[in-house]
């Protein structure tokens, strides 16, 4: 049984908030887990390429490039040692200039090699509302109907994910105020999968 468990979420679904609240949950409760940002190591990549871009602009890059640096961080990842859970925090798709992207391609998938891929989704409304209020980050899309869009988006992908992978889809909800819960079962079904 694989260790890695993809976790992935649309902009502004509160994946990084959910992420950091099983942290705590994981650490209060003695559990060995480790947690890759997938966009954290891509853009130390472009650093080292001498591309030092803003998280938000690096889908803004050339294609290729992009397909690159994506692909090097896949075989990064998947060299994590440890016996340990390994939770890669990352997008089912990236909206580039050229259009929808996966982010996890066939290659990416192969050097993840997942044993479950889990998809955090909020109420559109909700997602909307927090874009709009996240002045740390720069979000494309904001309205109601681009976030319903996303995540539908978002299931498209995860689908033709799990048919690469051979892995199941689990959907983890996370409405307003409730991170902890949602953080709770994540953890669950994390261990859940890996302890098989
Ligand atoms: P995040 O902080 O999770 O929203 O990710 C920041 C950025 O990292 C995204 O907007 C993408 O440009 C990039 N990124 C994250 N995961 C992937 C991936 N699997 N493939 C390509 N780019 C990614
Ligand atoms: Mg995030």
């Amino acid at each position: 049984m694989s260790r890695t468990i993809i976790v992935a979420g649309i902009p502004g679904v509160g994946k990084t908030t959910v992420l950091q609240e099983l942290e705590n949950v994981a650490r209060e409760k003695n559990i060995p887990l480790k947690i890759v940002n997938f966009g954290n190591v891509m853009n130390e990549l472009f650093k080292k390429r001498g591309k030092t871009v803003h998280r938000d602009h690096m889908r803004r890059q050339d294609l290729e490039l992009q397909a690159k640096v994506q692909e090097q961080a896949a075989r990064e990842i998947g060299k994590t040692g440890g016996k340990s859970a390994l939770v890669v925090d990352t997008h089912m798709f990236v909206r580039t200039k050229d259009g929808i992207w996966p982010g996890t391609p066939r290659r990416v998938l192969e050097e993840l090699d997942p044993g479950l891929i889990i998809l955090i989704e909020a109420d559109p409304e909700d997602i909307a509302r927090r874009r709009n209020a996240d002045r740390t980050r720069e979000r494309d899309s904001k309205t109601v109907d681009e976030a319903r869009s996303d995540l539908e988006w978002s299931r498209y992908m995860a689908s033709a994910n799990a048919v690469l992978a051979g892995a199941p889809i689990q959907i983890v909800l996370n409405p307003d105020g409730h991170q902890r819960r949602a953080a709770e079962d994540l953890l669950a079904l994390i261990r859940k999968r890996t302890l098989q």
